[in-house]
């Protein structure tokens, strides 16, 4: 993650990465807590060294194929908040993503 990130900066010339903005899908299995701590960990001695991870995130979507219902996802031991079926196919929150960077 932050060698995609010194990478995009080296590219726009930059020096020092002041911030990095992230989005983390609920279902992505990446705890936020964790992530931060490994960011300032990964981040030492780096362009990223010192800069401010902001994560978003994002709640995740399921697809019925029972009752054909959208809901929300909290966890994948949930199922389908109308029906309570299992057959869900997930949409959305599997994701993490890199979404933003401020350079200088
Ligand atoms: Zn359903």
């Amino acid at each position: 993650m932050i060698e995609i990130a010194e990478e995009h900066a080296r590219r726009e010339n930059a020096t020092i990465i002041t911030s990095v903005t992230m989005e983390i899908g609920a279902l992505s299995g990446v705890v936020p807590e964790a992530m931060e701590f490994a960011f300032e960990a990964c981040s030492k001695g780096t362009l990223a060294d010192g800069a401010t991870l902001e994560i978003r995130r994002i709640p995740a979507l399921g697809h019925c194929q029972e009752c054909g219902q959208e809901c929300a996802m909290e966890s994948l031991l949930v199922g389908c908040t109308a029906c309570n079926s299992f057959a869900l196919k997930i949409l959305k929150g599997q994701e993490m993503a890199l979404v933003e960077l401020e350079i200088d």
